[in-house]
């Protein structure tokens, strides 16, 4: 067994001094004991490196593509065609280009595990390729190289409006009806056979694009405990839709007529009424928030505090964070973001941790947790049981200098410019170092040439 001495960690109790984490032989953490010598000595600050519960990896080869002001109002759904636009052209080869940079992208900002709601399926006539799981092999194949854990969520899509209207030119690469989307599961399940620490559920795209029925069905099609992923209540229009056409707001009806648990994840959940919220805090579901995309589309704020408060302790209430559009990747990034939105709101400071606690803390370890139980990827942070997915922090980089404790994090998230996250470990086996990692370079060349493609077509 392998044993790795840490000068400083956060466990689930706390802080501790020279703590000796014991791992074996797939990776897992065996023991851990605080005030300890002996083993690998790293003289850093381990902490629990945090899941990303949701990337659309192609989207981040056309990051930096929609900022530029249209010839009417711009929104989500003007970005929406800028990417429709843009994925028209992608092989799978592209996708594996984009998927490694993006994946090398998130371990270098501390996210070690990656939920990929994964809905670009079918070649650009929307015809499937010769394997239907094609795009999901390339995904596998990129988390494989970079060393990322993968949860793969298959998105389910059939249809362009609530209700079952016909879906839309720019979405024939996503569609599929039941028996096509059984396949597909079938053969992405296979896509992550053999590949270690990897989980698996399912994504019916938003209720947008699939019914109560197909939901159902698709529920039906997953094996115990593995999540259920879906967008909801991102943006006023999508809500304003579904009352007309369902009779309810998007979170209300899958509440009544899909009935949401813990293995429920909301992406976004923007726009839920405090009821709603309540209602999803009861039922134990996450909420999976995506600050900076929603920042970069203009969704608008998620109401935190009445969801902190329908939350039955002191918490904030089932939540993890993930990179969405991967416009700008970093687990820090993502936490500022929340944060800085509700400080905005409300015109105050520290506005998501309890008194007296350390805002960062709050919602790393918030994250953590949410995040964990959304990819079925648990047990979370340093602890018997878990995955060894930690970030190494430098002690001696600026931000953190003459600094200790909950007053590490907050440097990190709040206060560096540049990252003090020196080496990320997955399974206990090195994949950042020294900030940097090793794929980062020729991803970036791979990505630049796919790009210079695209825009030349
Ligand atoms: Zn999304």
């Amino acid at each position: 067994m392998r044993k790795l001495l840490f000068a400083h960690a956060l466990l689930p109790e706390g802080w501790r001094r020279d703590v000796l984490v014991t791992l074996d032989g797939t990776g897992r953490i065996a023991g851990v004991a605080p005030d300890s010598d002996g083993g690998e000595r790293h003289d850093a600050i381990a902490i629990p490196g945090l899941p990303n519960l949701h990337s659309h990896a192609f989207q981040r080869g056309m990051a930096g593509l929609a900022e530029q002001a249209g010839p009417a109002e711009d929104s989500f759904w003007t970005w929406r065609e800028v990417m429709y636009r843009f994925l028209a052209h992608l092989t799978p080869d592209d996708v594996e280009a984009i998927a490694t940079l993006a994946y090398a992208e998130m371990l270098e900002g501390g996210f070690t595990r990656v939920g990929e709601f994964h809905y670009l399926h079918h070649d650009p006539e929307g015809r499937p390729y010769a394997n239907p799981a094609e795009m999901a092999e390339r995904i596998a194949a990129a988390a494989r190289a970079t060393g990322i854990q993968l949860t793969l969520l298959p998105c389910f899509y059939a249809h362009g409006e609530a209700g079952g209207a016909p879906p839309l030119p720019g979405q024939r690469r996503f569609l599929n009806e039941r028996d096509g989307f059984a396949r597909l599961l079938e053969g992405s399940r296979r896509a992550i056979a053999g590949l270690e620490g990897a989980t698996f559920g399912a994504a019916p795209h938003s209720l947008r694009a699939a019914t109560f029925e197909e939901i159902h069905d698709i529920t039906a099609m997953l094996r115990a405990g593995e999540p259920l992923h879906i967008h909801a209540a991102e943006q006023v229009k999508e809500v304003e839709a579904c009352r007309a056409i369902l009779g309810q707001p998007p979170i209300a009806a899958l509440l009544d007529s899909v009935g949401l648990d813990a293995r429920w994840c909301l992406i976004h959940s923007t726009h839920g009424t405090p009821r709603e919220l309540a209602d999803l805090a009861r039922a134990g579901a996450v909420v999976g928030l995506c600050p900076v995309t929603e920042s970069n589309l203009g969704d608008g704020i998620f109401a935190a505090l009445p969801y902190r408060d329908a939350a039955d302790d002191s918490s904030i209430g089932r939540f993890g964070v993930g990179t969405d559009s991967n416009i700008l990747i970093g687990a820090a990034d993502e936490l500022r973001t929340m944060e800085y939105a509700q400080r905005l709101a409300h015109r105050t400071r520290n506005a998501l941790a309890p008194r007296g606690a350390s805002t960062a803390r709050t919602l790393w370890e918030g994250a953590l947790a949410g995040g964990t139980q959304a990819l079925a990827a648990g047990p979370a942070g340093i602890t018997p049981g878990a995955w060894a997915d930690l970030l190494l922090l430098d002690p001696a980089h600026p931000a953190l200098a003459a600094r200790d404790g909950d007053r590490w994090l907050d440097a990190l998230v709040f206060a560096s410019r540049t990252s003090p996250i020196r080496d990320v470990l997955v399974r206990g086996r090195r994949v950042v170092e020294a900030g940097r990692h090793p794929l980062r370079a020729a991803a970036e060349a791979r990505v630049a040439a796919v790009l210079a493609r695209i825009l030349a077509a």
